[in-house]
């Protein structure tokens, strides 16, 4: 077995969550196609029971990881264990997993129970135990009563739970999810997060999703692990994620992130002092830790946590508001601050009132109102 202990993985040597051995373990594996590095060298340990998503965007290598543990590729470099198992060059077929695909790769011409029982009749189950099993898997979808039907013969929504029935009903030890939802309408796709999530705790089966879309990672995982370019970049609870990132990719990609320009005035310890504009504020240290004091820095500030001011308050930044944006439980503010922010700066103000109260050109001040402020060294790309 490889060894290494990535603080990144949050499974700290002697720590509880160290003892308990993980569903699912990937040890420096790698793959590439031809010159291109889809995953590199990743390292990530899924607790029994946990939902683990892969969040990024389009090519970061979500489903190359996925096809890794699922046995559909085979790893360059590196080791894979599922429950304990050394499975690196165990076929696909033999690793005990259920997959739920985008498209759902339902069998057209089976009926949905026929398309259920698949898995459990390639195992020789008898018919007895297939026919109760299948019940049990529909009822858990709520489909009962669709037994007979035809897969054209079901919406979207109603066909993806038939996949996710197939993928459950051998009980498999770790059920794979490639953006399951992305064919679905936004309302059917919100309503079936909220019957995944519920039908995965009730199961307490180890689950990887993978998405590129963050509200639905946010809202469902119990931990993150955020890609780009081929590389696990963070793996942490998502209000970890969203309150600490730990670089400027995830910062941005992560939630609406506005980028103001400071100054490192001092460390201590953890944390460091940051100035932007004549406000200071703390921001963790160790992204900006091979800085020196006085170097610019990028600062990032989530939108909710800027507040709004009259312009010559003490302690705030001075801009002008460009746009408005109503929407609906909240007014959306777009902020010029030359010299401030390199980019408009967006504050979002809950309620209505500031459909009035900050008219488009009207100068205000603002406020950086949280503690969970992040900065990182410039962005060096051009
Ligand atoms: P998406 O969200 O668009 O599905 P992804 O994050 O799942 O993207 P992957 O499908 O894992 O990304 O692809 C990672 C990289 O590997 C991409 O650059 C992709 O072009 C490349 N890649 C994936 N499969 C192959 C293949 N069979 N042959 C060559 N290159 C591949």
């Amino acid at each position: 077995m490889l060894m290494r202990t990535d603080p990144m993985t949050e499974f700290t040597p002697g720590a509880a969550s160290d003892r308990i051995r993980p569903a699912v373990q990937l040890d420096g594996v790698t793959k590439r196609f031809g010159d291109s590095m889809a995953l590199h060298e990743a390292w990530l340990k899924i607790r029994p029971s946990e939902f683990m998503t892969l969040l990024g965007p389009s090519g970061c290598g979500k489903t190359t990881l996925l096809n890794l543990v699922a046995g559909f590729l085979t790893a360059d470099n590196g080791e894979i264990f599922i429950d304990g198992e050394l499975v690196t060059a165990t076929p696909a077929h033999m690793r005990e997993i259920g997959i739920v695909f985008q498209n759902y790769a339902l069998f057209p011409h089976m009926s949905v129970a026929k398309n259920i029982a698949y898995g459990l009749r390639t195992r020789g189950i008898d018919n007895k135990e297939i026919a109760r099993r299948v019940d049990e898997a529909l009822a858990l979808v709520k489909l009962t009563g669709f037994a007979d039907r035809k897969p054209k013969q079901l919406s979207g929504g109603q066909q993806q739970r038939v996949a996710l029935a197939r993928a459950l009903v051998f009980r498999p030890k770790v059920l794979l999810l490639d953006e399951p939802f992305s064919a679905l309408d936004k309302n059917l796709r919100g309503s079936m997060q909220v019957e995944l999530k519920q039908i995965q705790r009730e199961l307490g089966v180890t689950t990887i999703f993978v998405t590129h879309d963050q509200g639905e990672a946010l809202s469902m995982s119990d931990r993150i692990a955020v890609m780009s370019a081929g590389r696990i970049r963070q793996i942490a609870a998502p209000d970890d994620i969203y309150r600490r990132p730990v670089d400027r990719f995830v910062a941005s990609f992560v939630g609406d992130a506005n980028v103001l320009c400071g100054k490192l005035v001092d460390k201590q310890g953890d944390m460091a002092l940051v100035a932007v504009g004549d406000i200071k504020a703390s921001v963790p240290c160790a992204s900006v830790a091979e800085l020196s004091t006085g170097a610019t820095i990028d600062v990032f500030v989530r939108p909710e946590h800027l507040a709004v001011t009259r312009r010559d308050a003490p302690g705030s930044l001075l801009g002008t508001v460009v746009t408005q944006v109503f929407q609906g439980g909240h007014v959306d503010l777009y902020i010029d601050m030359p010299g401030i922010a390199r980019e408009r700066v967006l504050v979002r103000v809950p309620g209505i009132a500031a459909l009035s109260s900050c008219p488009v050109g009207a100068e205000i001040g603002l406020i950086i109102g949280a503690d969970d402020i992040v900065a990182f060294p410039p962005d060096a790309t051009p």
